[in-house]
């Protein structure tokens, strides 16, 4: 199956991951589309059902359809976290909110998928963009300042801007930050600059042309083995499956966006 065929496809950060994490596991989920449930454990269920509640409660705030706050009291960390929210984020009927919203990119090789958690678009043309990381801490802020989801986010928000927002801006207006719902901080932000976006399209390149050209006949598991434990298609790759262990370091980030 050539990718690069498959016109309807377009590369998320979580498939990009996939990809730089396990080629294999990235053909496993995107080409082959296995969909194979994982058995998570009870803890990262609770983490993940957090963070899908947080999620909604956001996006129902900020396109201001009422949060039912009585029911939300009876989760006491949602209720904390929602808190958190309306306080680090007031509205602003000067602003412009774009909760949960995705962006497709495409430019012949390049096809990118960004699904923001929120951008927020402000009077003086700067352009903000939010990311929730619940269970998190700010030890990752330098971890997710570098990481892919950085890179993509910016550079699909820069290049489809005027398009979409009916206006460019200046590199040095478009802001790229994490927040942690729990702790009521941000768990780091950069400003963007056009070194930088020529280094993320330099990247992003790379990684699509490795991707369409990639020789899956000879995929090296043995590159790959730390992956395997955390892995849903153990039983896909080897007669001798990796021993099965609880996910000790579950997190949120190696789930999919949420829709
Ligand atoms: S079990 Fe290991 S080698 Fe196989 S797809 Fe998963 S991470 Fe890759």
């Amino acid at each position: 199956m050539n990718l690069q065929e498959k016109k309807y496809f377009y590369f998320t950060q979580n498939s990009l991951n996939t990809f730089q994490n396990c080629p294999f596991q990235f053909k496993k989920k995107y080409i082959d589309n296995v969909k194979w449930q994982q058995d998570d454990s009870l803890d990262a269920e609770e983490k993940i059902e957090f963070g899908n509640d947080f999620h909604e409660t956001a996006q129902r705030y900020f396109n201001e359809i009422p949060v039912f706050e009585e029911g939300l009291k009876t989760n006491e960390k949602l209720y904390d976290a929602y808190c958190h929210l309306k306080n680090y984020f007031p509205l602003d009927s000067k602003n412009q909110y774009y909760p949960e919203y995705t962006i497709r990119y495409s430019d012949g090789l390049v096809r990118l998928e960004a699904n923001f958690d929120l951008v927020i678009v402000k009077p003086d043309l700067s352009v903000e963009i939010w990311d929730w990381k619940t269970n998190s801490s700010p030890d990752k802020a330098k971890r997710y300042l570098e990481s892919l989801q950085t890179k993509v986010y910016r550079y699909v928000l820069k290049k489809c801007m005027k398009d979409i927002f009916g206006f460019d801006t200046d590199f040095s207006k478009i802001k790229m930050s994490y927040f942690s719902p729990e702790n009521e901080c941000v768990i780091g932000e950069m400003v963007y600059s056009e070194e930088e976006y020529k280094k993320d399209e330099k990247d992003i390149v790379f990684l699509m042309e490795k991707i369409y050209n990639y020789d899956y006949d000879k995929f090296e598991r043995e590159k790959y083995l730390k992956r395997c434990k955390l892995c849903e298609f153990q039983l896909f790759c080897s007669s001798q499956p990796e021993k099965k262990e609880e996910k000790k370091h579950f997190s949120w980030d190696e789930i999919e966006e949420i829709r």
